[in-house]
């Protein structure tokens, strides 16, 4: 086999989309993926189907709670889950196949296995029949993402303790649903089973959920959450998860109180940890941090010549755009251009209802940095497209620096801020000050509106409050 100018390891968002970009810019590349579908936790077990049941269960919810007052009359809506999960499999499959296609237009070898880098330069690949070949390959990016947490007092069974990738296949809903933390995933899975009829109690560690957004989106969420039927309990610590007789049994402290919590099933859902095992890494000397992620510099390079890393198992937010951006960046890097991916305008959303969305910094950031700012903000009520959706609950929430009017962050908590929350990280991608985004013109009626209305809030002149 010829030598090639870049072999990476992983074909998730962040190894798929370099793998891409390498061919476009004409580099021999190969894809090594040890699963059977390429795409990674992205495609196969994170956002793609996790968004999938998302929908589904709030079309259900509108079909049960929402339909009548619009006039839609529908007589006792049923979720046959079974179709509901061949769905999400179809479009899971759809996209999975799509990333394949992408491979062969633009001449990416993929190679099916474990890879592993067994020297500088070189890479093995052991195949799931044993198979193993050696190539050879210029550079190497490690995209090989990251895992669910497991804890030492709940370990995953796959049936009665399970990680999101379970959560995302039960064949029934589970009468009680445990969710042991209150970030984003746990939030999300916590929402679909709700609302296809479990009873769910989250247990959370800290004061608040939904960590790392701003406070002021978290607390509205939670209310959001608990009026929609989801049972939070904070400050609480889970000390034990037992399985008796196919239920579980978690134990938990909360101040001076013992709970204890009968669920049929229970999401640990405590945070992801880089995935590295395997890689070879450490066999020729790649440095790791304290949290056992791959150390890059600035140009995804480890201290290895010629070995790279990007996605989940570097440093920065765990999230499939930032290793896509990660990607580009690296492939173009290797073709000696710039690469470029500015973390202080990397989006983030929660995909619950409201949905919350943020790009920037928070109040709270931005007081422990000593930044003085103006606050832009305007609720949902007041926007007329809302109004028309039924949809009024939540706000928009611009700060802008003090002096310069430059946008530090953007929050919003809404229908659909996963898609709106676009604009606001283009505004801060090139710049804006709150004043651009409040002379740009917003098309009418748009929950966008409320976006410009809270710019020109900043300044005190939003027009419909
Ligand atoms: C339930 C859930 C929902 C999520 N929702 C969202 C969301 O809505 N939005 C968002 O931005 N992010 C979301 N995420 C996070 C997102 O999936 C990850 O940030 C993203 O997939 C990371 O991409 P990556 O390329 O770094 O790694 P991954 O997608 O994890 O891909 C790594 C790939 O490497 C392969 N691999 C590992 N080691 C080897 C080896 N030695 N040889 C060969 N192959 C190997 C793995 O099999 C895998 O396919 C979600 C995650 C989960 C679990």
């Amino acid at each position: 086999m010829d030598k090639f100018d870049v072999v990476i390891i992983g074909s998730g968002p962040g190894g798929y989309v370099a793998a891409i970009r390498a061919g476009q810019l004409g580099l021999k590349t190969a894809l090594i993926e040890k699963d059977k579908d390429l795409g990674g936790t992205c495609l196969n077990v994170g956002c793609i189907p996790s968004k999938a049941l998302l929908t589904s269960s709030d079309h259900f919810h509108f079909a049960k709670k929402e339909a009548a007052k619009h006039g839609i009359l529908l007589d006792n809506p049923r979720v046959d889950l079974s179709t509901m999960q061949k769905r999400k499999d179809k479009v899971v499959k759809t996209l999975t196949g799509g990333v394949r296609q992408l491979m062969k237009t633009n001449k990416v070898m993929v190679l099916e296995g474990m890879g592993s880098i067994s020297a500088p330069g070189k890479v093995l690949v052991k195949s799931s029949s044993g198979e193993t070949q050696e190539i050879e390959t210029k550079n190497i990016i490690i995209a090989t993402g990251s895992m669910p947490i497991e804890l030492p007092f709940a370990k995953f069974d796959g049936k009665t303790i399970v990680s999101s990738t379970e959560a995302l296949c039960f064949e029934e809903a589970p009468k009680k649903f445990l969710v042991i933390g209150a970030g984003a995933i746990g939030l999300e899975l916590g929402s679909v089973w709700n609302r296809l009829g479990s009873e769910v109690t989250v247990l959370e560690f800290l004061p608040r959920i939904a960590l790392g957004f701003d406070l002021e989106l978290s607390n509205l969420l939670q209310r959001a959450l608990t009026s929609q039927g989801i049972t939070f309990h904070l400050e609480t610590k889970v000390t034990g998860v037992r399985v008796e007789n196919g239920r579980a049994i978690a134990t938990a402290t909360k101040g001076n109180e013992t709970l204890t919590f009968e669920a049929d099933k229970v999401l640990v859902s405590v945070g992801r940890r880089p995935f590295s095992e395997g890689v070879g890494a450490e066999k020729v000397g790649v440095e790791f941090d304290e949290k056992k992620r791959i150390k890059v510099n600035k140009h995804f390079r480890t201290n290895v010549e010629g070995v790279y890393a990007i996605g989940d198992v570097i440093a920065g937010p765990m999230l499939a755009h930032k290793a896509e951006d990660e990607g580009i960046a690296v492939a173009e890097i290797l073709v000696g251009e710039a690469g470029h991916v500015n973390y202080d305008a990397i989006p983030n959303v929660v995909y619950t209802y409201p949905e919350i969305a943020t790009v920037g910094k928070s109040e709270e950031e931005l007081k422990a940095a000593g930044v003085t700012y103006n606050v832009g903000k305007f609720p949902f009520t007041a926007n007329g497209r809302a109004k028309v959706n039924l949809t009024t609950e939540g706000f928009v929430k611009i700060l802008a620096d003090a002096k310069t009017d430059r946008v530090l962050g953007v929050h919003l908590i809404c229908a659909d801020a996963g898609n709106m929350i676009a604009e606001a990280a283009i505004a801060m991608e090139f710049g804006a000050s709150a004043e651009d985004i409040a002379r740009t013109c917003h098309a009418h009626p748009t929950l966008p509106e409320a976006v410009k209305e809270a710019a020109m809030a900043v300044a005190k002149r939003a027009i419909h409050m």
